[in-house]
């Protein structure tokens, strides 16, 4: 293997990815892993505090980001270092020397495709070869799918109600979104808006009770079903939002538009290799979070997993521990 090469590749370094990476450390740290991506762009670090995390009730998810990133660093020292004693006690110089580490590399992945000896990953900078990958890449925003939406963006339309929120103070927002994220987004926004109007694609709002409740609670927050036709308005600035509730049209003033929706996965990357998907566009698994080509993983939302940080940190912490069996 050469020096750049590796034997585990994870795509993605949000709180999935870096998961994995330590798991597939914890069951074999003799492989040498790296880690595409950058951990401080990803969901759990922009999205604000993370509620229900076994442990904390709430934890910002810089922090918790931060933590994992601290965790993989300290980790595979400590595992070294314990190797190196046991190693060196059986006097197997050789083994010694091959002790791999889990390096992350803060470049986005631009292309992947199978050799005959397993995936060439390319960055913008450089070629990688590895043994086996886990696709940990999420899902990206689903951006300009609303009439308006790009030509008004940063003129009052956000794709962050955490980020931009607080410019809001006392203003009239509305947010276009389903579920946690939308709430999250709202309860976010109720701390400096005046109204907030949560308008949802689907016939329910599918959010957690707990969020239900606050929402309920703040009297600020009113949340219309079953919306379609959406088109955001406004000279300079946001105006207005004109959309259709069952083929009747209604128009509401706002002064911002939160755009919180979640696109389908991007696979533009793996195009090549013939990976599965379900017919929602996720990558398709199996019990061992392997797709229907050998030595290809993923985990998390890439995968439909559902979006928990907890829930998906346990995915790619098992996918990881998987694909080391397998190379193992
Ligand atoms: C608004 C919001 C609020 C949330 N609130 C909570 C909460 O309160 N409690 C809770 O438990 N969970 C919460 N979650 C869910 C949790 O944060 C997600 O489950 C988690 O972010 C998903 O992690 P992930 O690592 O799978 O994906 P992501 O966080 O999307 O990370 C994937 C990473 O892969 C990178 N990537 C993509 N393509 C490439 C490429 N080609 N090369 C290199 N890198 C690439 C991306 O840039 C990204 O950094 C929330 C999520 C959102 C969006």
């Amino acid at each position: 293997m050469l020096n750049n090469d590796c034997d585990l590749a994870v795509i993605g370094a949000g709180i999935t990815g870096l998961s994995a990476a330590i798991g597939a450390h914890f069951r074999n740290p003799t492989l040498k892993i790296k880690v595409f991506g950058f951990p401080f762009d990803s969901n759990t670090a922009k999205k604000g505090e993370l509620r229900n995390f076994p442990g904390w009730d709430e934890i910002i998810g810089l922090d918790l980001i931060q933590g994992v990133v601290n965790h993989t660093d300290k980790f595979h020292m400590e595992s070294m270092i314990d190797l190196t004693h046991e190693t060196a006690k059986e006097g197997n110089q050789e083994l010694n020397k091959e002790i791999k580490i889990i390096e992350k590399v803060d470049s986005q992945v631009t292309a992947i495709s199978k050799t005959n000896e397993g995936f060439d990953i390319s960055t913008d900078d450089s070629n990688v070869k590895a043994r086996a990958i886990i696709l940990a890449s999420g899902r990206p925003d689903l951006k300009y799918s609303i009439k308006g939406e790009k030509e008004l963006e940063h003129k009052g339309v956000s794709h962050c109600a955490v980020c931009d929120g607080a410019l809001f103070r006392g203003k009239k927002v509305c947010i276009v979104g389903d579920g946690n994220i939308a709430a999250r987004g709202a309860l976010f926004l109720h701390k400096y808006c005046r109204k907030i109007t949560i308008l949802c694609p689907n016939s329910q709002f599918d959010c957690d009770s707990k969020h239900k409740f606050k929402l309920l609670k703040s009297g600020k927050v009113k949340v219309i079903l079953n919306v379609k036709n959406i088109e955001i308005s406004g000279a300079q600035i946001v105006e207005s939002v004109k959309f259709q509730v069952e083929n009747e049209e209604q128009t509401i003033s706002v002064n911002g538009v939160f755009v919180e929706l979640k696109d389908k996965p991007d696979l533009t990357l793996f195009k090549n290799m013939n990976i599965e998907t379900n017919d929602q566009n996720f990558i398709k698994v199996d019990q061992k979070n392997s797709t229907n080509l050998e030595g290809v993983f993923a985990a998390g939302t890439v995968r439909g997993e559902m979006e928990y940080a907890p829930v998906v940190m346990g995915d790619g912490y098992k996918a990881g521990v998987n694909a080391a069996n397998f190379l193992t």
